[in-house]
């Protein structure tokens, strides 16, 4: 049985003293919310902290508000994201993706916040200390070189949160309270280009809330790609998002891939391409060959790269399908 490592477990009241308690402990420290993805890590020795700074108990970080703009709490749970009635109502997409991360019980014990702050994966990093001791380790933590891409001075694990590529859609916030005060920023600007560093925030700052802008007139849905149809992270995400004038011309497109590179991947050229059009299956087939152009998987995820890679142009396709009412092909559905 994998065990977890000895640990001082600190549990602040406020975002701004858990920034403090993370910035005086440095390297030596990490914030845990949920704890579903982090103790895992732990469990394998992928980080090794000495102290975790607990979010469970922070003043005014859970909830949930729909007044126009949706406010998310980052403690909120994915449960309670998938379950809300204005979320599933009114930003749909987002109540998908939460309710197709992992397992319901994750769900509940996972956060939205943590969910967007989760680690990058790679076949060969999510592994045991044993099993990585055994091929020399990598990069990501404890070796010297990348082992997907030997020649590489980056790392390529993928990003796989289910919610950021659709956040990403969305056009939401977060807010970071970081030990000097707090800031606002794109969810898109939270991730770095590299699959270490692959959060752009400071490891001392804290997220403490997302702001979803109201998407009325917007027609949004997720797409996940797994082998098996709960557990599993995605292997491929698409999120899309369009506005249509009265006519059914596009005049705004949004469309995001996840785990498809170190970061949530924005389709900007497809989504230009839509944009004075109607969603014909012409247009969709052509969007989609656009669209998955920027995917970048690698040989570190489950199944093999070039399929994920055409798959990433197929479920492109499938997403607009859905958005203009068009049947989506003979794949089972999605959500059950
Ligand atoms: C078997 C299994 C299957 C899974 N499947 C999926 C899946 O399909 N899709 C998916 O997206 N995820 C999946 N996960 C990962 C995880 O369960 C979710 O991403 C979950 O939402 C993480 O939230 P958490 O609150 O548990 O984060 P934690 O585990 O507590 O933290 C994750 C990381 O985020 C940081 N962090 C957390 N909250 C904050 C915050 N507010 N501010 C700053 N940093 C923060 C932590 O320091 C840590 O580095 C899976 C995990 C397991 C074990
Ligand atoms: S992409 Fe390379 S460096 Fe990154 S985790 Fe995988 S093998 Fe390691």
């Amino acid at each position: 049985m994998l065990r977890l490592p000895p640990f001082r477990f600190l549990q602040p009241s406020t975002a701004r003293e858990a920034a403090l308690l993370l910035a005086e402990h440095g390297s030596a420290a990490m914030a845990v919310a949920g704890g579903t993805d982090l103790y895992p890590n732990l469990k394998r020795r992928q980080f090794e902290p000495k102290v975790l700074v607990s979010l469970r108990e922070l003043a005014g970080t859970r909830g949930i508000a729909a007044n126009g703009s949706l406010r998310l709490g980052a403690m909120t749970t994915l449960t309670e994201v998938e379950r809300h009635a204005d979320v599933r109502r009114r930003w749909p997409a987002l109540a998908r993706a939460a309710g197709l991360v992992s397992s319901p019980p994750l769900r509940n014990a996972g956060t939205i916040g943590g969910n967007l702050c989760v680690d990058t994966r790679c076949t060969y990093y999510n592994q045991t200390e044993f099993w990585r001791a055994s091929i020399g380790y990598c990069m990501k933590k404890d070796g010297t070189i990348c082992l997907v891409a030997p020649g590489s001075d980056k790392c390529w694990a993928l990003s796989s949160s289910d919610t950021a590529p659709v956040m990403i859609a969305l056009g939401a916030e977060a807010t970071l309270v970081g030990p000097d005060g707090e800031r606002r920023l794109p969810v898109a600007e939270l991730y770095g280009r590299d699959g270490i560093a692959y959060l752009a925030k400071r490891p001392d700052e804290i997220l403490t809330e997302i702001h979803v802008p109201d998407r009325a007139g917007w027609e949004t849905t997720y797409r996940k790609l797994r082998r098996r149809g709960s557990i599993d992270f995605p292997i491929l995400g698409v999120a899309a998002a369009v506005r249509r004038d009265a006519g059914g011309v596009v005049e705004d497109a949004r469309i995001v891939l996840g785990a498809v590179h170190t970061h949530p991947v924005e389709a900007v050229d497809a989504q230009a391409f839509l944009v004075g059009k109607r969603l014909d299956p012409e247009t969709i087939d052509r969007a989609a060959g656009i669209a998955y152009k920027p995917a970048r998987p690698l040989d570190n995820a489950d199944l093999s790269y070039a399929w994920r890679k055409r798959m990433a142009r197929i479920e492109v396709a499938r997403a607009l399908r859905e958005l203009a009412g068009l049947p989506t092909g003979d794949l089972p559905p999605v959500v059950a």
